[in-house]
């Protein structure tokens, strides 16, 4: 016998005509390419969306057609967010910090159609648009005023179609397995490999992710994703934002700590989350400028180890409880959040600070195990150590055009991670297996792929900031 509740697709789209309806007034504020902090409110994210949806449907993007960007966190990016996989196509991010030759070959292998890209990017865009076969169509993410002098043909400028196109459009109501957004990550053998994620796994995946013992998210915070739109989504925050009603504050390409402790402040940012190296940076120059988080009370830190040093300087010095989390390309990316349970709240200080030295128990949804050589499972002891297996709606089935054969495992994703788990569900990633099939590590994808084997560029620190003239000419380049 089947329940007789109402059959409704989980849909990316619908997350933006929650945001729209029950927070039209909430902001989002943006750091720009273009040199100044841009503000408008989720009312207007929806239409700029819709707008942005009719220009890629007479720009020819069919349902599944993939969109590329190359962009910085920004309320542009966000548009395309919303945009591109509300209409039934396929956004698919890139990783700017990749050399232009996996660039090209990722892009021909997703058969990019459209590129959208932040100024900042245009040297590499005119270094990789001859390589690429597949993608014919460049679009600035900028106005008519910043519009750079360029080789590309055709260029087009983002502000111009908005203008060109009405704000009225209807969501379609796709099947929710329909694919929604494409993120690459490289292997240490083989090509880089896609992770196609749908409406359905981006949708449970925001329930989980913005639940309290997860990311922790509600209508009262104010978050500031450090964390790129370019890699996995934002730790999916950028739907959080829409489901919650948060406010949202985009760092656009200054991520040195000064611009990040004066965008924190000036906008009351109370949550944020992003790898390791951002929070040296921006601790360093807190620290050093003997300056305190007036309203910061929440730290999200992942892609790599949390060192103990920063979670006790963030906590101890600044009263910002650091959340430590562990995800994956293949996951969305949130598998674990070390969030504390009734009894661990008794424990002590050091006590405490030893459990959040662990990658944290899973979100529902997410189901995971250890195992040996053999494959056979370990027990919960917090000592045997094995390769973690994940599975769950938001977790990989197979890479895209199926590279690299089938990657499961009885059903279980094998993550390349080794890793204890307590007797409380908590999960501690001790070293990498060594048959793993994938090097991450949120944004910065070391590759030793058949494509350019170690050619990644390396983003200096602290980055340039803004890297873009007023008048939108490259003030320098940003590698
Ligand atoms: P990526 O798919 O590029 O985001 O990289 C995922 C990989 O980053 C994981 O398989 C881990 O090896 C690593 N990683 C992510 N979060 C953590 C964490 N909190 N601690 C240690 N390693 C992590």
């Amino acid at each position: 016998m089947h329940g007789h509740m109402m059959q409704q697709s989980l849909l990316i789209s619908n997350l933006l005509v929650h945001a729209e309806r029950h927070h039209a007034t909430q902001e989002i504020v943006s750091r720009r390419v273009e040199g100044d902090v841009h503000r408008y409110t989720f009312k207007e994210l929806a239409q700029r969306a819709r707008t942005m949806a009719n220009a890629l449907q007479a720009l020819g993007a069919k349902p599944g057609a993939r969109i590329a960007t190359l962009a910085w966190n920004g309320y542009r990016h966000m548009e395309l967010y919303y945009a591109v996989s509300g209409s039934g196509a396929v956004l698919h991010t890139l990783n700017p910090r990749l050399h232009s030759e996996q660039l090209s070959y990722i892009m021909d292998h997703a058969e990019d159609q459209i590129l959208f890209f932040d100024l900042t990017f245009l040297p590499l865009v005119e270094s990789i648009a001859g390589l690429v076969k597949s993608c014919k169509l460049f679009v600035a993410m900028t106005d008519r005023a910043h519009m750079p002098l360029s080789k590309l043909e055709g260029l087009l400028c983002y502000e111009d179609l908005i203008s060109s196109y009405p704000d009225q459009f209807a969501w379609p109501d796709l099947d929710e397995n329909s694919a929604s957004s494409l993120c690459y990550t490289s292997g240490t053998t083989g090509n880089p490999k896609g992770v196609l994620y749908s409406h359905r796994s981006t949708v449970l995946h925001t329930y989980a992710g913005a639940l309290p013992d997860a990311l922790n998210c509600s209508a009262q915070d104010v978050i500031l994703p450090v964390v790129p739109m370019f890699h996995v989504n934002a730790w999916g925050l950028p739907y959080i934002a829409c489901m919650t009603g948060a406010k949202l504050v985009f760092p656009g390409p200054a991520l040195d700590g000064k611009s990040l402790y004066e965008l924190f402040e000036a906008e009351q940012v109370t949550l944020s989350a992003g790898v390791p190296t951002v929070w040296q940076g921006l601790l360093n120059y807190v620290e050093n400028q003997r300056l305190a988080f007036s309203s910061m009370r929440r730290t999200i830190i992942g892609g790599a180890a949390c060192p103990p040093a920063m979670m006790k300087t963030f906590q101890n010095n600044f009263q910002v409880h650091v959340l430590h989390a562990w995800g994956m390309t293949e996951l969305s990316p949130v598998g674990t959040v070390c969030s504390f349970k009734a009894a661990q709240l008794q424990l002590s200080k050091a006590e405490q600070e030893a459990v959040q030295t662990k990658q944290g128990r899973v979100v529902f949804g997410v189901d995971m195990k250890i195992v040996d050589d053999q494959g056979l499972e370990l027990p919960w002891n917090g000592q045997a150590s094995g390769e973690l297996m994940v599975r769950g709606p938001w977790i990989v089935r197979e890479y895209f055009k199926g590279e690299g054969g089938d990657p499961l495992v009885d059903g279980w994703f094998p993550t390349g991670d080794v890793a204890t788990i307590d007797a409380q569900g908590f999960m501690q990633i001790t070293d990498r297996a060594k048959t793993s099939s994938n090097l991450g590590g949120s944004g910065l994808v070391l590759s030793t792929s058949k494509i350019s084997p170690c050619r990644i560029r390396p983003l200096p620190w602290p980055p340039a900031s803004p890297p873009i003239t007023p008048n939108g000419t490259n003030a320098r380049c940003f590698w």
